[in-house]
């Protein structure tokens, strides 16, 4: 009986380590030294049975039904930062992370609140369970209209893609909004989708959902090939980290560009708009998939310069080593179960770190994050004064639009 099951789990660990040298650069999972370097720097590695040494560990001795019998493998956030420091190169988020992952979701081993917003993201076409009906709604009544495709059926040089939380979270409209006023002050000729944009897919790949990403992208791809525009920006990082890196190998192939990538190329004609004084300590937090994923790191902070009155202050992790907000790799979704699991949220560690640079407003570039640190402000001792901001925001202050 014992021989039978030592047996079965060889067979599950080298199929599963098989399929992991399949995916891009997967084989390198081979050339893995064990220096622990990525458990270490993994900001829930505390309270992970396995943290990614340790996978790659059971793997290599055929135990790897171990890991797959644990939970907290859904601990991880998808934050990049083990993949950003292996002196391997090993692929860790994309490739081990995110197949375990889809193993625990093949078992139906998944916290029932993540299992709903992929759920939503299947039925309705985005997490929150939102109806596509109102996708454009946070857009009623700016002045001039935004352009809706369907309707405008005009080329547009830009088409914007808003994404679910600046479409939908009434925190994250108020950045939609700004970032219209913006594009219409420079006199930007953009449109949206509407009701035909669906979720980017990125986080429910990356939380083991191969499957509803593909559908989600192919939905996505349909409509972009509706329309006639130059290029696409976006004020969600998931959302360029999946048009830019993802969508093509799926044969959805267009320039994208990030809004901060795409604004200060505008500086020249931005700069005389920003007549505002701000007189603000501003901290920038780099979102994982803007900095570590895709090296977006100068752009947003040339932009906060460029606003009068600032002073960019630096928090012990930034750039490269900056910390996650929690939000990514389905952690949007995992709220309960991480809480209940590490009794912190990483939010409050970042909070935390902005307070102790004396920073006035903590600016972010992601739509997850307004919400989550606004959230941790409230219980952070001492970040009462504490101000969470987009950049595009604080632009649009410094405007006085
Ligand atoms: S950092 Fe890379 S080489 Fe070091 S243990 Fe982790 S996966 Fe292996
Ligand atoms: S991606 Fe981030 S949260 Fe996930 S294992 Fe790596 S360091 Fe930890």
């Amino acid at each position: 009986m014992e021989m039978a099951t030592i047996t079965e789990n060889r067979s599950f660990t080298e199929t599963f380590y098989a399929s992991l040298q399949e995916l891009p650069d997967g084989e390198r999972i081979r050339t893995c030294l064990q220096c622990g370097t990525c458990s270490g720097v993994c900001p829930f590695g505390y309270v992970m049975d396995f943290p990614p040494s340790r996978m790659i560990a059971a793997l290599r001795a055929n135990m790897f039904d171990r890991v797959t019998t644990s939970d907290t493998v859904w601990m991880c956030v998808s934050c990049y930062a083990c993949t950003q420091v292996c002196p391997s190169k090993i692929p860790l988020t994309p490739g081990l992370l995110a197949r375990t992952k889809e193993e625990l979701l093949l078992a139906g081993e998944v916290p029932a609140e993540l299992q709903d917003a992929l759920a939503n993201s299947q039925r309705y076409g985005n997490p929150l369970g939102e109806s596509p009906r109102r996708r454009a709604d946070w857009a009623k009544g700016i002045e001039p209209e935004v352009t809706i495709m369907a309707r405008a059926r005009r080329p547009v040089d830009v088409l914007w893609f808003v994404g679910d939380y600046g479409s939908y979270h009434p925190r994250v409209q108020h950045v939609s909004r700004a970032l219209a006023k913006v594009l219409n002050a420079l006199e930007v000729d953009f449109g949206i989708l509407g009701s035909e944009e669906n979720s980017d897919g990125d986080s429910q790949r990356l939380a083991g959902e191969r499957g509803l990403f593909e559908m989600l992208a192919e939905k996505n791809g349909r409509a972009f090939r509706k329309y006639q525009f130059n290029e696409i920006i976006t004020g969600d990082p998931h959302a360029y980290n999946a048009l830019k890196n993802e969508y093509p190998a799926l044969g959805i192939a267009y320039p994208v560009r990030h809004y901060t990538q795409f604004l200060v190329e505008r500086l020249d004609q931005l700069k005389p708009l920003l007549k505002r004084e701000l007189k603000a300590k501003i901290a920038y937090h780099d979102p994982c998939y803007l900095g570590r994923a895709n090296g977006v790191y100068d752009e947003p902070r040339a932009l906060l310069s460029a606003i009068p009155g600032v002073e960019l202050v630096e928090m012990s992790h930034h750039r490269a080593t900056s910390l996650c907000c929690g939000g990514g790799g389905g952690g949007m979704w995992l709220d309960g179960f991480q809480w209940e699991k590490a009794r912190v949220r990483l939010s409050e560690w970042r909070v935390r770190e902005a307070v102790a640079v004396e920073a006035d407003i903590l600016a972010v570039a992601c739509p997850y994050e307004p919400p989550r640190f606004e959230d941790a402000v409230k219980v952070v001792p001492g970040a009462e004064r504490l101000v969470v901001k987009d950049i595009v925001e604080l632009l649009v202050e410094a405007m006085d639009l």
